[in-house]
């Protein structure tokens, strides 16, 4: 069998590019994907429209943990150069609050444009190759329609994904390659996922979409926060404002302290403003429920939970609420406390924290420090960012470099 130049271990977004710009540098190039088809995550992102990065993209967007690696990839392959790299495949960009789309937008341009571009610098693609193990020398294991393929190659790039929507090929198996090498993992979790509280009062705003401010406490203390449109669901609460926080939550959880989320559910006026509505309104319509008199500020399955929280049924008549209760209906509306419970897991999050440890990479290079021409792109690195084209952009840039330097 050929012996190439270079093999990657996973043909999503970071293993695509690192082949394609490996490839352009005239190495004889060889990806081996287990799905049937290439780069199935990326059809999924954005809602199917891809949300490839996000304008000025920079290392202080990332956690504090990952500012210094961020730093030394983008240093090589930042957000200009991928603009540039898009164009060269035939992707040109729009952007929508910083959210930077194709034009097309549709995700399946995108990854059709990376593997016609891997077809035309003549890299072999195999689809259906699921690899399983990996020599240091190189001998990459695959299998193949039930038989055992051995590929030989001068240097490696695994670029296998996390655990993060497995349905899509991401299915930890890369992570199972690393540990046979005796390289470090820190330990996955969930993150960009829905949280789940299972509190009655959260089931009452289940379909309610609406803008509300979060913050997420841990032990009592504040750990992140952010603002947006939020998704009440049966079980928990979802939307970008979520997922933003997750991470913090799954870690949280992980280490077993409390982690309780606190939403101000009507983020558009004070807690004195409210009083002075409710007050004021209260003199003026005294007939009205709850329900009704709230629904002018909020939806009303959302009073109804806030109600429930304070105690106290949404179709009562304000004029039978006395001032302490309706203090505690104030309070309950900007300070909207769930207790977390537990992520939507691995199944339901779009990407994960941890991965192969920060300590075994040389990010000039992205090669393992110890084992020589071993390489790695991608999500399977302890690496994740924020929702908004962040993640993506990682890919990117991590399967760049690996192809600039393998
Ligand atoms: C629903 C959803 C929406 C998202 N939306 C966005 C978005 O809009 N913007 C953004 O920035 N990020 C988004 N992300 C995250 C983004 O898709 C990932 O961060 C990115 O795809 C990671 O790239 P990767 O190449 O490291 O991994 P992947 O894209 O997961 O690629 C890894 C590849 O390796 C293959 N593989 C795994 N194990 C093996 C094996 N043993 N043998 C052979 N092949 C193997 C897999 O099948 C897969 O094709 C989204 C994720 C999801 C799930």
């Amino acid at each position: 069998m050929k012996r190439y130049d270079c093999i990657i271990a996973g043909a999503g977004a970071s293993g695509m590019v690192a082949g394609i710009t490996a490839a352009r540098r005239g190495l004889n190039v060889c990806l081996l994907e287990h799905k049937n088809e290439v780069g199935k995550k990326i059809l999924n992102t954005g809602n199917g429209k891809c949300n490839l990065t996000h304008v000025g993209v920079c290392p202080k967007d990332y956690p504090d943990e990952y500012g210094e690696i961020t730093a030394k990839v983008f240093e090589q392959f930042g957000y200009e150069k991928t603009l540039d790299f898009f164009k060269s495949i035939g992707i040109f960009t729009t952007e929508r609050n910083g959210y930077v789309y194709p034009m097309s937008g549709t995700a399946l341009s995108v990854r059709n444009a990376l593997s016609d571009e891997l077809k035309r610098l003549n890299a072999d693609v195999f689809t259906g190759a699921d690899v399983k193990g990996i020599t240091p020398g190189f001998c990459v294991d695959a299998v193949i329609e039930g038989k055992k393929v051995c590929f030989e190659g001068e240097k490696v790039i695994l670029a296998a994904g996390s655990c993060a929507s497995p349905v899509t090929g991401s299915d930890g198996s890369g992570y199972s390659l690393v540990e046979k090498l005796g390289v470090k993992i820190r330990k996955p979790l969930p993150a960009l996922v829905k949280l789940i509280s299972g509190e009655r009062s959260c089931k009452r705003a289940s379909g309610v979409r609406a803008d509300c401010s979060i913050k997420l406490y841990v032990n009592g203390e504040l750990k992140a926060g952010d603002k947006g449109e939020l998704q009440f669901t049966d079980d928990g609460i979802s939307g970008i404002p979520v997922f933003q926080i997750s991470r913090y939550a799954a870690l949280a959880l992980d280490e077993g302290k409390e982690a309780e989320a606190v939403i101000d559910t009507a983020p558009g006026m004070t807690l004195e403003e409210l009083e002075e509505y409710f007050f004021y309104g209260r003199k003026k319509s005294e007939d009205r429920s709850l329900k009704n008199f709230l629904g002018g500020i909020m939806h009303s399955k959302l009073v109804t939970a806030v109600a429930d929280k304070a105690s106290v049924s949404s179709d009562k008549k304000i004029s039978d609420i006395n001032d302490e209760k309706v203090r505690e209906i104030i309070h309950t509306i900007k300070e909207y406390r769930l207790k977390i419970i537990k992520t939507n897991g691995f199944d339901g999050a779009q990407v994960c924290m941890g991965g192969v440890d920060l300590s075994e990479i040389d990010f000039d290079t992205m090669e393992h420090k110890r084992i020589k021409g071993l390489f790695f792109s991608g999500e399977i690195i302890d690496v994740d960012g924020p929702c908004g084209g962040y993640n993506l952009q990682w890919a990117w840039s991590s399967g760049a470099v690996a192809g600039m330097n393998v």
